[in-house]
């Protein structure tokens, strides 16, 4: 590593690099942490550094001096320059472009030694923090560090606390000059340095003869180490500032000839900065005394003799360009084109996808080589445009001259004339120019426009031209080009990446201005502008880049990428686009003005929050008066804009807090604050509240989160709740109060004096198995109890424990520690003698909901939220609908005072997962109408849609409905969608499966009529004289989901035993179905450290024709209705019910399958998957059979729309089929960011780990060995992580089953508990090796155990089967004996104390 990021980052108060970190591995210092900023490569990191140093003593940047970044810092250059910061730039062979900073900066540095470098550094981080001023640093990275002198850590620091200031130069005939004072500063600055390293520093380094007659000056990052008769040398190390004086101390009057060689190989004027100072300081020279001054080229002096000096001395004198050394070849110097962050690549794959080879970057990277560096700049760019659209005006008015010729063939004519008409359109206008340029070249008119048409030929088609840059171009609109590819008029699209991270945007100098270009664009009329985000809205873009490409005229579409850096995931990405464009920041629109040439609108706002000056904007112009007349409600959307809602929030507050003020004149207040993640701290929390207003107390309930400590500094008396999450951290809705607390104990605040009270917190004392593991136990009600007493607060009654593990669970804490609090607060002797509130609970809201109806109606009236009331939210789940909001973006919208982002979830029910193409036409359009853009398949063989709002959700079952589905029973307390087999070379008898499942279900599914009512605007039966009846289910529905699925041997892809009802079917010798064995009990469930819950295989019952087969799924299910728990939900499965009722007691053609990734159906760029399945429904006459591992398979392909289904296929890379088997035997659930019950990432998360397990596996020879491997983002199972997987087939006949032999199981963002030992087979549940892991140590612990696997399977082995045969883990026997042998066997047995 070089010397200076050492010495730099000793010496920093926030140092910024880019592209990549030159501290990586630098061990960390414990007295001193630097604040490190990333800028992404092409980024301008001139606010940045403004911004910074503001207030730190000294800022410093790393960079490549390359000419992007040259030209990004010469705008800063002039406010930069009395700022203490240091730009420590790298150069190898070339000082062209560092070179251009020098006139504008008061100190330049250049070292030629790494040792040079590194005294340099300190010397650079001295002066500007000392002088206040810019210094710049030129070295080369790359030379020898043999022999480097290095100085400690502690020396360093030293060396900069304190610095004398420099002295101020006194000039012997008065005020110095400006350059006198810097130069003073300067030796000052050098002198304090030398103290130190023990080294001088001298502008120039002279070597040689005394008394020489020639002098070389040399500039450039390398030494001359050769000694030559009559010879000096002068090496430059200080360029700015350099008097006069010194130069010509540097050549006697012995001196005839002087040379400068500079290391410069590109500069735009005829003389070089060297030469001009060397010639200048001549001039004070009598005439007669002055030497010959030459210039010439430094290449590299590494290897040069004595002999070639000699050589280069004795060259013509009169030459005018002399060079020594090696020059660096072309394409080294200027033509490796510049690195493109890979991120930046979503957006160049959609336009090469949409445009394909009509796309022309005019800035291309792929220029550089043939243009050199300045290809990649607007002004070329738009240069290169403009040159091209003369050639094809040129090419039109030959094209016409030829039309007018007479004696024209006669085909030729007419293609000409179709041309001139269709010379805009992409297709036609290729094809006829291809047409006219053979009939020229094959039968030439004597016609001078003949030879023109076909010197321009190049131009016969349409192009989409378009100029790719960052947001830095919109710092100077007119120095960058921007301006005048705006104002040009000119059929040109401008893309503009923004990359700065809408967290890191104040972290921007905000006071410098970056013009909003969109703005900007707009005001001038006739260009058309949009803002998008890729990760926000895929369509959006689309339609943005089409519609820019169509326009006539310049385009400018500004493009959202957010990222700190080359290594953010993409999913910092996206969140970090939810968040910009959920607030405001970056409003998706689009702004046509050839729309009002048709009576439309030209401006569309595509997100829902608009910034306040685009508002500004907006209003200002008259179309928004007739965008009010014509849309009145998207108007109201755009003025009620974010911040009316803030001030909404603010009048709620303030009304609350003077109500509390009425009431506490009665009754001494009593503010209840819980974080509860599974809902229980909730539950107990509301009743104490409860209980407290029954004693004449005034209470207030809310979560932790809601409350800033500013505001808890406030109350008086306060009762905490808190349950535990994950490794012993808060629950999520109290985790920002807690980071607030740390930081507030962290500064020895003693801010909660006013405050009394109180803590109950609920844990299980088991639940992690290490003993070391024990201090997790209740850990932030501990944590809560004593960081609230360091603040200041006085505890009124002692910390309360809840245990699961107690007799009456935690209820045994509860009942000590609530008296001990009202005796705190005076009410304990008060008689309730009212019964206290019943608490609702599911069954009490299913009961009272008139057959699932509730408020729901109502509730989709209210404008007012997007969400509907919570018990509503429990019966919208029987529609198959579930209330979500965007976890994304939760925190952020906490903080402006808004709602959450609430949207719904809806899921179709599709027995047996089968769906016609209009069906999958009528979904794809849903999502994009309704949705958030994609949908899912689900483990279950249906469809999900995500991100519905309310508003939606009526129109959105409507046309679901349309195509004769339906999302009755999806969810809820009730026979969910029944799964069946997909067995696409067995059709007959899939058939008959198919319609067997399709009659259970319809037999099962609830009576009520609310469904239609609501959702389809039926009328309420027989004005509610009739009363809805429910023969099966009852007015309390089932006491939780209860699950069918359908399997046909030797096919377990449905893991009928992992399903509370199965029936497996029995095909007689000649192929039919004679009927069913069937099984109950199944189910995958758990709940984090409960023990009441666990998962369970199904038992067979018994055997049932297919006619009796809906019968006995009726009487399993009635059984269940009535004899499951109906006081615990975690309890309440069938399964449950069979291991407490004991099992006696029931004993009374051409198919494609292909692999979709987690089941997300979605555009991404380069595969548009969403896009080539729509195209597929379009042809396909047979069915899509969705299956339970979340894939699908194209059935019953009629021969004749073969070659065509193949051709979409792989049109758009759907005929994939290379992925690996792990990957190809994964599946995730949804979980964040729409999952309310998440605790950790799973579909966004698992594709990201397969990537580097897939490693390991290639690595060990096992790509393609399946080993099925499973995430959820919490225990509940919707990917069946403990249990079986499915097959898939990669388009061949499916004849395995699988299950899953490594699970994850999401406890806390980044962690997982990890499970070991599924049978493939279906045969055998997995079970937990280790409690909590994170990414790093999943690794850690599979790649040995893959090696060894690789090496010692037996023959046939499953990876599942290994893990028990090799002694990491124990079978599982059972399901109540799952917790048995956790954690691991014998020496993989997780470490105990
Ligand atoms: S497993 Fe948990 S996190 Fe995943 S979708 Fe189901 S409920 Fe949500």
């Amino acid at each position: 590593m070089s010397p200076v990021p050492r010495v730099v980052y000793a010496l920093s108060d926030v140092l910024l690099f880019q592209p990549v970190s030159p501290f990586a591995g630098l061990p960390s210092s414990p007295s001193h942490s630097p604040t490190i900023v990333p800028i992404p490569a092409s980024a301008d990191p001139g606010p940045a550094l403004l911004f910074h140093a503001q207030s730190a003593r000294l800022v410093s940047l790393i960079a490549a001096g390359n000419p992007a970044l040259v030209a990004n810092l010469i705008l800063h250059l002039a406010e930069l320059a009395n700022k203490p910061v240091v730009l420590h730039l790298t150069a190898e062979d070339d000082l062209s472009d560092v070179l251009l900073l020098r006139p504008a900066v008061p100190y330049f540095l250049l070292s030629s030694s790494a040792q040079q470098a590194h005294d340099n550094a300190l010397l650079a981080s001295r002066l500007a923090r000392s002088e206040h001023k810019l210094v710049v640093h030129v070295y080369n990275p790359a030379l020898s560090e043999d022999s480097l002198e290095d100085i400690s850590e502690e020396k360093l620091r030293a060396f900069l606390v304190n610095p004398s200031p420099s002295g101020t130069a006194n000039s012997v005939n008065g005020t110095p000059s400006v350059l006198q004072q810097l130069y003073k500063s300067y030796e000052a600055a050098a002198l304090a340095t030398l103290s130190l390293v023990r080294r001088p520093f001298r502008p120039l380094v002279v070597k040689g003869t005394p008394n020489p007659h020639t002098v070389v000056f040399t500039l450039g990052l390398n030494d001359i180490h050769v000694p030559v008769d009559g010879v000096t040398f002068v090496s430059v190390a200080l360029m700015s500032p350099l008097p006069s004086a010194r130069i010509l101390s540097a050549i006697p009057e012995s001196v005839s000839r002087v040379v400068v060689l500079e290391q410069i190989h590109r500069w735009s004027v005829k003389w070089t900065p060297l030469y001009m100072d060397v010639v200048s300081a001549l001039q004070d020279r009598e005439y007669e005394q002055r030497p010959v001054v030459q210039t010439g080229l430094l290449g590299d002096t590494a290897s040069l003799t004595e002999a070639d000096v000699l050589k280069f001395l004795q060259s013509d004198p009169e030459s005018s360009r002399l060079q020594l050394g090696a020059l660096p070849s072309p394409v080294t110097a200027s033509s490796i084109p510049p690195h493109i962050p890979k991120h930046e690549l979503s957006y160049t794959k959609i336009l090469s996808h949409l445009f394909d080879e009509r796309l022309e970057i005019s800035n291309s990277p792929s220029l550089v080589e043939s243009q050199g560096e300045i290809a990649t700049s607007p002004e070329f760019a738009l240069g290169r445009v403009r040159g091209q659209l003369d050639e094809r005006a040129e090419l039109v008015s030959a094209v016409q001259d030829l039309l007018q010729s007479k004696g024209l063939d006669e085909s030729l004519h007419t293609s000409l004339a179709k041309w001139l008409l269709a010379r805009e359109n992409a297709v036609e206008s290729k094809a006829l120019g291809a047409s006219i340029v053979k009939s020229l070249q094959e039968a030439p008119p004597a016609h001078p426009s003949t030879a023109r048409i076909l010197a321009l030929r190049g131009h016969f088609a349409s192009v989409s031209r378009w100029i790719i840059g960052s947001d830095a171009w919109s710092y100077d609109l007119g120095a960058s080009g921007l301006h005048h590819a705006i104002a040009s008029g000119l059929n040109v699209n401008v893309l503009i990446l923004d990359t700065l991270p809408y967290s890191s945007r104040n972290s921007a100098d905000p006071t410098r201005r970056k013009h909003d270009v969109g703005l900007y664009a707009m005001n001038h009329g006739d260009v058309y502008v949009a803002s998008v985000a890729v990760y926000s809205s895929y369509s959006q873009v689309l339609q943005a880049l089409m519609e820019a490409d169509k326009f006539n005229g310049p385009s400018v579409v500004l493009a959202y990428l957010p990222y700190e850096s080359e290594s953010a995931s993409a999913l910092q990405v996206l969140k970090e686009t939810k968040i910009a464009v959920d607030t405001g920041y970056w409003p998706l629109y689009r702004w046509d003005p050839s729309k009002e040439a048709l009576g439309k609108e030209p401006f569309s706002l595509d997100s829902d929050a608009v910034k306040n000056d685009l508002q500004q904007f907006l209003d200002r112009q008259n179309h928004l008066s007739q965008l009010v007349r014509s849309k009145p409600q998207l108007a109201s959307e755009l003025v009620s804009s974010l911040g009316e809602s803030v001030k909404e929030a603010r009048k709620k507050k303030a009304q609350q807090s003077y109500n509390e003020l009425l009431t506490a004149l009665d009754a001494p207040p009593l503010l209840v604050l819980y974080a509860s993640d599974g809902g229980a701290a909730e539950k107990l929390a509301k009743r104490l509240a409860n209980r407290g207003t029954a004693r004449g107390l005034s209470t207030t309930i809310a979560t932790l989160d809601s409350m800033s400590l500013e505001s808890l500094a406030q109350e008086e008396y306060v009762a905490f709740v808190t349950s535990v999450a994950g490794q012993g951290e808060p629950p999520q809705n109290g985790r920002t109060f807690f980071k607030a607390l740390n930081a507030a104990v962290a500064r020895g605040d003693q801010m909660l004096t006013k405050l009394r009270y109180s803590v109950f917190g609920m844990g299980d004392s088991h639940y992690w198995p290490r003993p070391e593991d024990a201090q997790y136990y209740n850990r932030p009600g501990k944590d809560l109890d004593a960081r609230l007493e360091k603040l200041g607060g006085e505890r009124v009654a002692a910390l309360g424990l809840g245990d699961d593990q107690d007799a009456d669970g935690p209820q045994t804490g509860y009942k000590e520690w609530e008296p001990l609090l009202w005796k705190a607060l005076g009410v304990d002797a008060i008689e309730v003698t009212e019964a206290e509130p019943e608490p609702i609970t599911n069954e009490h809201i299913k009961a009272a909901s008139r057959y699932l109806r509730g408020t729901i109606l109502e509730g989709l009236d209210d404008t007012t939220t997007g969400a509907i009331a919570p018990s509503d939210g429990q019966l919208t789940k029987f529609h198959g609908i579930y209330q979500q909001d965007d976890r994304d973006i939760r925190d952020e919208r906490q903080a402006q005072g808004v709602e959450p982002a609430y949207s719904f979830m809806i899921r179709v029910r599709m027995p047996g997962g089968v769906c016609k193409p209009d069906q999958w036409l009528q979904m794809d359009q849903i999502a994009d109408e309704h949705g958030c853009g994609t949908f899912k398949i689900t483990t279950r063989q249906t469809f999900q849609f995500h991100g519905v709002i309310k508003r939606h959700l009526k129109p959105a079952i409507q046309d679901i409905n349309r195509v004769l589905l339906d999302t009755l029973a999806a969810c809820g307390d009730v026979n969910r969608n029944v799964t069946c087999s997909s067995i696409p070379t067995l059709s007959k008898l899939h058939e008959k499966v198919y319609q067997f499942a399709k009659s259970v279900s319809e037999h099962l599914i609830p009576r009520t009529t609310a469904y239609h009512e609501i959702w389809l605007d039926k009328k309420q039966v027989a004005g509610e004289a009739l009363k809805d009846f429910e023969p099966l289910y009852g007015d309390f529905y089932l006491p939780r989901k209860f699950k069918i699925a359908v399997a046909v041997p030797p096919n377990n892809d449905v893991d009928v035993f992992a399903n509370d009802l199965g029936f497996i079917a029995v095909v007689d010798d000649n192929g039919e179905l004679s009927g069913f064995n069937m099984t109950i009990g199944g189910g995958m469930g758990v709940t984090h450290g409960n023990k009441k819950t666990y998962p369970r295989i199904g038992d067979i019952i018994g055997f049932c024709t297919p006619e009796q087969g809906k019968y006995v799924a009726e009487k399993v299910m009635l059984v269940q209705r009535d004899n499951g728990n109906r006081a615990d939900r975690k309890n309440a499965r069938l399964k449950y019910t069979i291991d407490k009722m004991g099992l006696d007691v029931y004993k009374a053609e051409h198919h494609f399958m292909m692999f979709i990734e987690n089941g997300r159906v979605q555009d991404e760029p380069g595969r548009d998957f969403k896009t080539g399945l729509r195209e597929i429904a379009k042809v396909h006459k047979g069915v899509f059979r969705l299956t339970t591992n979340q894939h699908i398979c194209i059935s019953d392909i009629a021969s004749e729309d073969l070659p065509e289904i193949k051709r979409l296929l792989a049109e758009y890379k759907l005929d994939n089929l290379e992925h690996s088997g792990l990957r190809l035997a994964s599946s995730a659930c949804v979980a964040f960011p729409t999952c309310g019950l998440a605790m950790a990432e799973s579909e966004r998360y698992l594709p990201i780990l397969i990537d580097k397990v897939e490693k390991i596996c290639e690595e060990n020879g096992l790509r393609n060995d399946a080993i099925v491997m499973r995430m959820t983002g919490c225990p509940n199972g919707c990917a069946r992580p403990m249990w079986q997987a499915s097959p898939f087939d990669s388009g061949k006949p499916i004849s395995s089953h699988m299950s899953s032999e490594v699970a994850f199981i999401g406890k806390a963002p980044g962690s997982y508990s990890m499970l070991l030992g599924g049978g493939y087979y279906g045969q055998r549940m997995n079970k937990i090796y280790r409690e909590t892991v994170s990414e790093h140590e999943i690794l850690a612990i599979l790649t040995p155990m893959i090696k060894r696997y690789a090496l010692e399977r037996l023959e046939g082995e499953r990876f599942g089967d290994f893990t028990i045969r090799a002694g990491y883990i124990s079978p599982t026997v059972s399901g109540m004996k799952w917790y048995e042998g956790m954690g691991g066997e014998g020496e993989h047995r997780e470490i105990t104390a």
